[in-house]
């Protein structure tokens, strides 16, 4: 059976859920082989066996770890002519978007990104859909040019789990001198809200001008469901919510079980970046706002009094 690599997304061998849903779309084309960039591999080998990997090629030291995404697109354009690879599944991130890029364009490979769902094609190779203009299209394409390169977007696929072995596989690759061209010369860990992260929440409750500026409810709310905090760009450029957090056409795509919307009128650039979540509500006073058009349950209500009632009984609810 042909290998499907997938680009492990780690934090120091903290693998994140998107891992686990890219093995599973591999395990429908082929053998998964996870490729997993820089320290930590003893801490995530347990999960990426769970989830199916049959092998785990290893990148290890400097050359990958201090530069930036050169040095992991060249690995992979090697490993894919070694394996012959049937296809690689990246995360939809802005690294995994530029490495996916430079690998197509040394493999000389088809590149989708944003994939919602990948499945075998009728004919051969590999069948992807994606969720396109504000969610109201649904694209089904197949690449046809070399090892077909897709970035996954994080909550699509439901992961199931198969047992592999996830054995190290060795790995000798040839970096050129232009790929340690650029290398980091500081980091800096940004203060974690203790929060999950917004592309990967199962549950995300966001915040537009309708907050005047007060995330409090908002944020009291999304920590009672343990759910991460989004942001309309209205919100952001005010300055209220940091710019990462804002949920949108020009700002992060997210597709969780539960999309909370409060205070948001809903404007198709706020829709393209949420409308393919699996259920929405919205709280806003305006009965007649655009959010009201795509949401599975509307509350018309002042978002100061119906969101700390909703966390009060979820929190009752808990116990
Ligand atoms: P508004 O449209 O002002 O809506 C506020 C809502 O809050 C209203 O419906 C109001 O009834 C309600 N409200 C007020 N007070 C309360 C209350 N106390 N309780 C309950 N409800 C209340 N926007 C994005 O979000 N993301 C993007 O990525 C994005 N990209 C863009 C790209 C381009 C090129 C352009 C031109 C625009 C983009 N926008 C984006 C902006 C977008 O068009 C809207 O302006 C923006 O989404 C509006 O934010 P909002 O819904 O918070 O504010």
């Amino acid at each position: 059976m042909a290998e499907v690599l997938v680009l492990v997304d780690h934090v120091d061998g903290d693998v994140r859920k998107s891992t686990a849903e890219a093995l599973t779309a591999a395990a429908r084309l082929g053998e998964p082989s996870a490729v997993f960039v820089g320290s930590g591999l003893d801490a995530a080998r347990d999960f990426l066996a769970r989830f199916g990997a049959a092998k785990v090629y290893h990148l290890d030291g400097a050359d990958y770890t201090d530069h930036l995404v050169v040095p992991v697109a060249e690995a992979l354009a090697q490993l894919v002519e070694k394996t012959g690879a049937a296809a690689v599944l990246l995360p939809a991130s802005n690294d995994g978007k530029e490495i996916a890029g430079r690998l197509a364009i040394k493999t000389s490979s088809g590149l989708i990104t944003d994939a919602v769902d990948v499945q075998p094609g009728d004919g051969g190779g590999v069948k992807t859909v994606q969720s396109v203009f504000a969610g109201s299209y649904t694209v089904t394409s197949t690449v046809t040019q070399g090892s077909p390169i897709v970035t996954l977007k994080p909550n699509s696929i439901e992961p199931a789990e198969a047992q592999g072995a996830a054995a190290d596989e060795a790995v000798e690759v040839q970096l050129s001198e232009l790929a340690t061209s650029a290398r980091i010369t500081e980091r800096k860990e940004k203060a974690s809200s203790g929060r999950p992260q917004l592309t990967e929440a199962a549950i995300v409750v966001s915040g537009g001008r309708g907050t005047g500026g007060d995330f409090g409810p908002v944020e009291q709310f999304a920590d009672s469901l343990g759910a991460a905090v989004g942001a309309s760009r209205a919100a952001v450029d005010a300055g209220w919510y940091p710019h990462a957090s804002q949920v949108g056409q020009t700002g992060v795509q997210v597709s969780p079980q539960l999309y909370v919307a409060a205070g948001i009128s809903g404007a198709i650039q706020h829709r393209a970046g949420m409308q393919t979540s699996k259920t929405i509500v919205a709280v806003n006073k305006d009965p007649e706002a655009p959010i009201f058009e795509l949401v599975d349950y509307g509350v018309v209500g002042d978002l100061f009094s119906v969101l700390p009632q909703a966390t009060t009984e979820v929190q009752n609810r808990k116990g």
